[in-house]
């Protein structure tokens, strides 16, 4: 074993991992990176397909970014945001906010506030924390401070592993064990339509492998829950999702319109919306309406918008939690009266990523850059189309750069794989074998490749996978 990889053995506890079966194999030490390519530290390539846990956005040492960290590196590492202003972070702020408004010419647009103002932290689940705490203030100053602010989420959903953002996630393997930690919030039914059970597929039937017609019965009872709401005098602060497609919960793509029905429903009840585009954030969900944001797309405009890992490209950990001037000025007041924002980290606007996080906004925007990312996701559609022969290929869901591959033990029935089973965690490990590196969600493989993948480093992916599923799971 490299005198490194026994290092890691010896001391390092790895996320989301059981640590018996990581003991039990020599890992991948991963030494250096250009585009799309990772390289160990025996030498050998691999393909990184979930973009290093769906962070990287335009490839690994981009010049780019490089030459943009470098600059900032010759001035200061890091300033605190704690009592000081810097530019990387201000400029970071100003283009945000920018980029988050309303478009004033889409007609579909709602009319949702302005989101004028940018928090940052470090993470997903801090970015999900401080959207959080916030709404819950800003639900007791304007509803009174005897009001017990509530939280609607969906089932399966996942926003971060810090204590506020497990209370809002709704997966029980993750969840159930901190159940006594957490405060309560409610789940409403998320739009997983390849299980609905209003929906379900005929094995007898040539449609077995596609969805049929429904009448939105989720959402009906996504209504339903906040009428209950209402009638109990208890109505929700917010509505907590993610938009467009829910990551964790195993790459649940939302049907057309599902998004702006449920949000316009919420507001209607007065709630406020947060949108966690931690995953979707910067283009992943394809250019389609807005190149940079799944709520926009369906032209939704949320009180909170949550972005991390792209922020920075994928480079540093940075996050923002971008709101309104109405929640902003609610936290204004004299000093003794103490309405201040008791919450930051010491690594708030580090101006080192934020300079980055400048670097990747000017990456991203450019229309040819548009272009190529539109290619790219109707390229990653063509190669995928080749996995529905596969009988352990139950459903295929794409949204923008972004692919879930769910696997079943029988694509007639839908039934799945039971988890001990590890279906997907063997694929990904064949997988690995063959030069391409993902992690799946249960049995779900996720695809979901740098922005500067190319045509045939994709095909490399799909090949990969399908000789995978069908060396591991025939
Ligand atoms: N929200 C979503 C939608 C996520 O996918 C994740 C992480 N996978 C988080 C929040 C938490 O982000 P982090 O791991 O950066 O804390």
């Amino acid at each position: 074993m490299h005198p490194i990889a026994r290092l890691d053995h010896r001391h390092v506890w790895h996320p989301f991992t059981q640590m018996r079966d990581w003991l039990q194999r020599e890992p991948i030490v991963l030494v250096s990176g250009r585009g799309t390519v990772l390289k160990d530290i025996q030498g050998n390539a691999y393909l990184d397909a979930n973009s290093s846990i769906w962070t990287n956005l335009h490839g690994h040492n981009h010049p780019h970014l490089n030459a943009a960290l470098r600059r900032q590196l010759g001035q200061v590492a890091h300033t605190s945001a704690l009592g000081f202003a810097n530019a990387p972070a201000s400029q970071l702020a100003a283009q945000l906010t920018k980029l988050a408004s309303p478009r004033r010419t889409r007609t579909s647009n709602p009319g949702g506030p302005e989101l004028s103002k940018a928090f940052f932290s470090d993470d997903g689940s801090t970015a999900l924390e401080v959207a959080l705490k916030l709404s819950y203030e800003f639900t007791r100053r304007t509803r009174g401070p005897r009001t017990k602010p509530r939280f609607l989420s969906l089932q399966g959903a996942y926003h971060g592993d810090t204590i506020g953002a497990v209370s809002l996630g709704h997966v029980p393997l993750f969840h159930r064990s901190f159940s006594g930690l957490l405060f309560k919030s409610d789940a409403v039914m998320a739009p997983y339509c390849y299980r609905c059970p209003f929906n379900q597929a005929n094995p007898e039937r040539a449609d077995a492998r596609s969805y049929r017609r429904c009448h939105w019965e989720c959402v009906d009872q996504f209504e339903s829950k906040l009428k209950q709401a209402t009638h109990a005098k208890m109505p929700y602060s917010a509505f907590v999702f993610e938009p467009r497609i829910q990551g964790v919960a195993g790459m649940i793509a939302q049907p057309d319109g599902w998004l702006s029905r449920t949000t316009e429903l919420a507001r209607a009840h007065g709630a406020l919306l947060v949108a966690d585009e931690v995953m979707t954030g910067f283009g992943r969900t394809g250019t389609a309406t807005h190149p940079f944001f799944a709520s926009a797309q369906e032209g939704v405009q949320p009180d909170f918008l949550c972005l991390a890992k792209g922020l920075a490209g994928g480079y540093l950990p940075m996050a923002v939690t971008l709101t309104t001037q109405a929640i902003f000025d609610s936290f204004l007041g004299e000093y003794s009266e103490f309405k201040t924002f008791f919450h930051g980290h010491s690594f708030t606007g580090n101006p080192l990523a934020a300079a980055t996080a400048l670097a990747s906004l000017e990456l991203l925007t450019p229309v040819t850059a548009r272009a190529q990312r539109r290619q790219l996701e109707v390229n990653l559609r063509d190669e995928l189309a080749e996995l529905w022969s596969l009988p352990a290929v139950g459903d295929i869901r794409q949204v923008g750069l972004i692919a879930g591959i769910e696997l079943v033990r029988n694509w007639q029935t839908r039934e799945p794989f039971n988890l001990a089973e590890q279906a997907g965690i063997r694929v990904c490990e064949a997988m690995a074998r063959r030069g391409v590196l993902t992690r799946p969600i249960g049995n779900v493989i996720v695809l979901m490749p740098p922005y500067c993948t190319t045509r045939r480093q994709l095909r490399q992916m799909v090949s990969a996978l399908r000789e995978s599923i069908e060396d591991s799971l025939a």
